[in-house]
């Protein structure tokens, strides 16, 4: 897979919940493959983003499979982890707002409030169950990519805040979006 399997609002697709993996098939493991793929090729045709995450339904599958990319501080690390059937067992922290983007909601960046850590319990690749805490920007990632797999965006978290959306622009500074002109009655977001 492409950037170009990669689907974006206001493709309905995105808000309709995933179904569960059962068997982790020889066909989901070539899926998780093209995930990777298809992230990794979208960041190399971007000047200032990193592909940090991407759900199945982005690419059109609606099953709840994330991959979530290995290193967030370094590019060059191009390996994935990949969570089947992940849940939030547990929302720990403190709720912290800061900037996140999507690969399915193009150019829009939104500050979204998520809780700074939370319990995941997921499969591996070889069905074997993982437990992991996390914080900071890994516990932003997974809530935002889980998500995903229940059929909710970014952008549906922050829709009646004014002072919540962002443009990327030309040198990669985050613009401030005028709300009543460019993202209340905008129909590619809802
Ligand atoms: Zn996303």
């Amino acid at each position: 897979m492409t950037k170009d399997d990669i689907i974006a609002l206001p493709n309905a697709h995105l808000r309709k919940r995933s179904s569960k993996v059962g068997f982790i098939s020889d066909d989901i493991k070539q899926l998780v493959t093209a995930m990777k793929d298809a992230t990794l090729d979208w960041e190399d045709s971007r000047k200032h983003e990193v592909g940090v995450a991407l759900a199945a339904i982005q690419v059109d599958k609606p099953l709840r499979i994330v991959v979530i990319r290995n290193n967030f501080d370094n590019k060059e690390d191009r390996n994935f982890r990949v969570f089947i059937n992940p849940e939030i067992t547990k929302f720990e922290g403190i709720t912290e707002e800061d900037y996140e983007g999507c690969l399915s909601v193009r150019d829009v960046y939104g500050k979204v409030p998520r809780n700074t850590k939370i319990r995941v319990r997921a499969l591996d690749v070889n069905g074997k169950e993982i437990r992991i805490t996390a914080e900071g920007f890994l516990a932003r990632v997974f809530q935002h990519e889980i998500d995903h797999t229940n059929g909710k965006l970014f952008v549906d978290h922050i829709k009646d805040n004014p002072d919540a959306f962002f443009v990327l622009g030309e040198d990669g500074h985050l613009i401030k979006l005028n709300y009543e002109k460019d993202v209340r009655d905008n129909p590619i977001l809802w």
